[in-house]
């Protein structure tokens, strides 16, 4: 069981198991979503997954992507596409043990910034890691 919530504490959450995926993501959709020049997405059936406080707000960044984050602190927390029905992706700095999850893989690796030096060796791939 892995808890989590936003910077404020207004959106808590729990999550149940083990997760569906872990995975990096280099687009610039996301990076523009989270500020950051990466991010990396904790995958879960969501199920699995138990609002214990608040309720974030939410933002669609495009047709049927669904973004949510805290409408108090501003800390982005979840990732839902219609076209991965039943899953959210959790942004990991939202778990309270971030480090309990181990990244699997790379997603839109073409998309990556120049002078981020990457050097797992996880799969990179060139787009999204779950086709759509
Ligand atoms: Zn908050
Ligand atoms: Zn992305």
């Amino acid at each position: 069981m892995n808890g989590g919530g936003c910077r404020c504490g207004a959106v808590r959450l729990t999550a149940r198991g083990e997760p569906d995926a872990v995975v990096y993501c280099h687009c610039g959709d996301c990076r523009r979503s989270n500020g950051a020049p990466l991010s990396l997405f904790v995958g879960y059936e969501v199920g699995r997954i138990e609002m214990s406080r608040g309720t974030p707000k939410v933002y669609e960044s495009a047709p049927g992507v669904r973004r949510s984050f805290c409408g108090d602190c501003g800390t982005s927390m979840f990732y839902e596409d219609e076209r991965l029905p039943g899953k959210v992706y959790i942004s990991i700095g939202v778990f309270d043990a971030p480090e309990s999850f181990e990244p699997e893989a790379h997603s839109w690796f073409s998309q990556k910034l120049s002078w981020l030096d990457i050097r797992d060796d996880l799969p990179r791939h060139e787009a999204s890691s779950h086709p759509r």
